[in-house]
């Protein structure tokens, strides 16, 4: 059997993040992906090595919107943020206390001190605001450290995590995708913190399965504050997270010399010929839908390999033509050229409706 290890080659092991991490719940059946993250492989290295490089990633003009959103809400103490969270959870008037946690400089002491004053808050001693605590979280047999741009909140016992973004919520609607996306994220926040609680002996149930998203309503910089619920989120990251541990069914499927080592020769350039990464990465099963193109580095290339097939459309077409594998057999069908196998009649059916309707409005 094939080992992480040997699957990364001499490479580092990539570094999760809160997107990293969120991005695995879009996603959970694929094994490409389990496989490639839970062995931390560079997967836009690949990509780009097998010629389709990945293309996403937020705008310099959105980071820098992001970034002002955020100094403005933290100004002053937080003192703008404070007033939002006020309304929101019916914080009351008296004192808050803020700890900026930002200003400890190693990773670990920030992670140390993190933990410390939040584990005090979880005991009932002083502690209210946290701005950019630092937590950890395993991932796939890894620590990971999460750097959150949000503060955790500490009120009547209860932890709310705090996610800021700079998409606009334009007449009490904000774009739904977006809303979902950071929505996951915090998620990984809530989880991270429940986990760290849970170790110093506190209930994890004092973090709150609302996160409170704060962003810019209508086109202005005047941040409205929304409590989200992510438990559906933190199902599913859950269960993501527990399969990263447990891919060794997959890896008892791969050839035991399978790698996708980019090691680089002396003069600074991996030789590995292309055609034998893309045959090790065929050796994965790989579940491509159009929501990966947002996701995985490795979209452009699974678009690739996926072309043709009636899956790659997305969901919805998966689940409506079970067992109609490609766009050219469900042509077939719906003009009637090939007679529709058993299992295949239902969705036969419902694609020579859709041929006739169709011609109907072309005539
Ligand atoms: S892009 Fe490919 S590897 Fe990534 S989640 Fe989609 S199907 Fe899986």
């Amino acid at each position: 059997m094939t080992s992480p290890e040997r699957l990364r080659g001499a490479a580092a092991p990539k570094s999760h993040n809160a997107r990293t991490i969120a991005a695995l719940t879009t996603n959970p059946g694929c094994s490409r992906r389990a496989v490639m993250d839970a062995a931390g492989i560079d997967k836009e290295r690949l990509a780009a090595y097998v010629g389709f490089p990945a293309r996403f990633g937020q705008s310099q003009f959105a980071i820098t919107r992001g970034n002002v959103f955020e100094a403005q809400l933290k100004a002053d103490g937080c003192a703008e943020l404070l007033r939002l969270l006020r309304e929101v959870l019916g914080l009351p008037i008296p004192q808050v206390s803020y700890d900026d946690l930002e200003s400890v400089d190693q990773l670990d002491a920030r992670a140390d001190r993190s933990r410390e004053l939040l584990t005090r808050a979880a005991g009932g001693e002083s502690g209210t605001l946290f701005d950019h605590p630092l937590l950890r979280l395993e991932v796939g047999g890894r620590w990971v450290y999460l750097e959150p741009d949000l503060i955790a909140l500490q009120f009547g016992g209860t932890f709310y995590v705090v996610e800021i973004k700079s998409f606009a919520v334009i007449d009490g609607q904000a774009d739904g995708t977006k809303v979902s996306a950071a929505a996951t994220q915090a998620a990984v926040y809530v989880l991270a913190l429940r986990r760290l609680l849970a170790e110093a002996g506190h209930d994890p149930g004092l973090v709150s399965h609302e996160v409170v998203l704060v962003c810019p309503e209508n086109f202005s910089n005047r941040p409205v504050a929304t409590l989200v619920d992510v438990r559906k989120k933190l199902s599913v990251l859950e269960r993501q997270l527990a399969r990263m541990a447990r891919i060794d069914p997959i890896l008892e499927s791969l050839s035991p010399d399978l790698t996708f080592d980019l090691r680089p020769d002396s003069s600074g350039v991996p030789q590995r010929p292309v055609a034998e990464l893309v045959d090790g990465l065929g050796q994965i099963d790989a579940r491509y839908s159009p929501e990966c193109l947002a996701n995985c580095e490795l979209a452009f290339f699974c678009r690739h390999e996926a072309r043709g097939t009636t899956a790659s459309l997305g969901k919805s077409v998966r689940e409506e033509l079970g067992g109609v594998p490609s766009v050219d057999l469900a042509l077939s069908l719906a003009s009637g050229a090939v007679a529709p196998a058993d299992d295949q009649e239902e969705a036969a059916a419902m694609l020579r409706f859709a041929a006739q309707l169709r011609s109907e409005c072309l005539s």
